[in-house]
């Protein structure tokens, strides 16, 4: 029979293992023999990728019955169903945040689209949704407001009470906050669009559950790629974690360029969270100062101090 690893040994191998899935190598250890006929995993191709028992699927049982999907093309080797987030490549022009974009979706991030899709015909497919328990709770449906062309995308992750009753998106006290972010960037409200993950008020402020995000987020993808801004800003950690498919926290990977379905996508921390941490604002100025280098806005001398230090 074979030797039992004693526990030490156990629980170093194990966290080794973590450190190699953190830097995107995964798998090695299960079948050296068959990864050798594989192209290598970098740890650009997919490094915030989870198991994929634990990413959240975009099911086709939740997109309303009434849209035709594109036929998905043919697959030529076996590969997950969802395709990881790809941090953008390294630096390498004098401009360190104005990074190359990459070739445009892959054959499973094409999946969810609906071509010609409008918000209209969105809203429209999503109706008086009953897909999950919130509809229970719920007083509106919050679908999202803004310029339907913006080339800046603002998720958030579901209404809260204000919200809820006016059926606008971010009208409470962090909306306030996210107005006075917006507006330092030289923005209006009106300039951009502004979503959630859900669309209807999870009861008590708590966070979407798994089988309220899964109904949820085809509208959210569509409405993203119906807008098809040059950036989405993902609000706190259920926005980036949605989107980008992961369970990793935030932290990770706030901050930094990333790409989804071909477009620059950057994590920041919620407005809430910023309520209550007012440190982290000047972290996040500077995530929206690398969103405004993008989107060719001019940071106006002396605007930094005033959004780090605006409550
Ligand atoms: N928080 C969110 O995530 N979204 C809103 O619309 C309001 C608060």
């Amino acid at each position: 029979m074979a030797e039992r690893i004693p526990e030490p040994l156990q629980k170093k191998l194990s966290e080794r293992l973590c450190f190699y899935e953190d830097l995107g190598v995964s798998l090695f250890y299960r079948d050296r023999g068959a990864s050798a006929a594989q192209a290598p995993l970098t740890p650009t191709s997919n490094s915030f990728a989870p198991p994929v028992s634990q990413q959240i699927s975009y099911e086709e049982a939740a997109l309303p019955k009434s849209i035709q999907k594109p036929e998905p093309p043919k697959p030529t080797q076996s590969s997950p169903r969802a395709a990881p987030p790809r941090p953008m490549p390294p630096q390498t022009t004098a401009k360190p945040d104005v990074l190359p974009v990459s070739a445009g979706p892959s054959l499973f991030e094409a999946f969810d689209q609906v071509p010609g899709d409008t918000l209209l015909k969105i809203r429209t497919d999503l109706g008086e949704c009953t897909r999950c328990k919130l509809h229970k709770t719920r007083n509106t449906i919050v679908f999202g407001d803004g310029n339907p062309k913006a080339e800046l995308v603002f998720v958030g992750e579901g209404p809260g009470h204000d919200e809820d009753m006016q059926g606008l998106p971010f009208v409470g006290r962090a909306g306030r906050l996210l107005t006075q972010m917006i507006e330092a960037m030289g923005l209006q409200r009106r300039d951009v669009y502004i979503c959630n993950v859900v669309k209807c008020r999870p009861p008590e402020n708590r966070a979407p559950e798994k089988d309220e995000v899964t109904p949820c987020s085809p509208f959210l993808l569509r409405q993203i790629d119906s807008i098809a801004p040059k950036v989405i800003v993902c609000l706190g950690s259920t926005a980036a974690q949605t989107i980008l498919a992961t369970n990793r926290g935030i932290s990770h990977f706030r901050g930094q360029w990333l790409e989804f379905r071909g477009r620059k996508l950057m994590a920041t921390y919620h407005p809430a969270y910023l309520l209550r941490n007012p440190g982290a604002k000047g972290e996040v100025w500077k995530d929206l100062q690398k969103v405004m280098a993008v989107l060719g806005l001019e940071v106006k001398k002396g605007k930094s101090a005033e959004a780090g230090k605006s409550s």
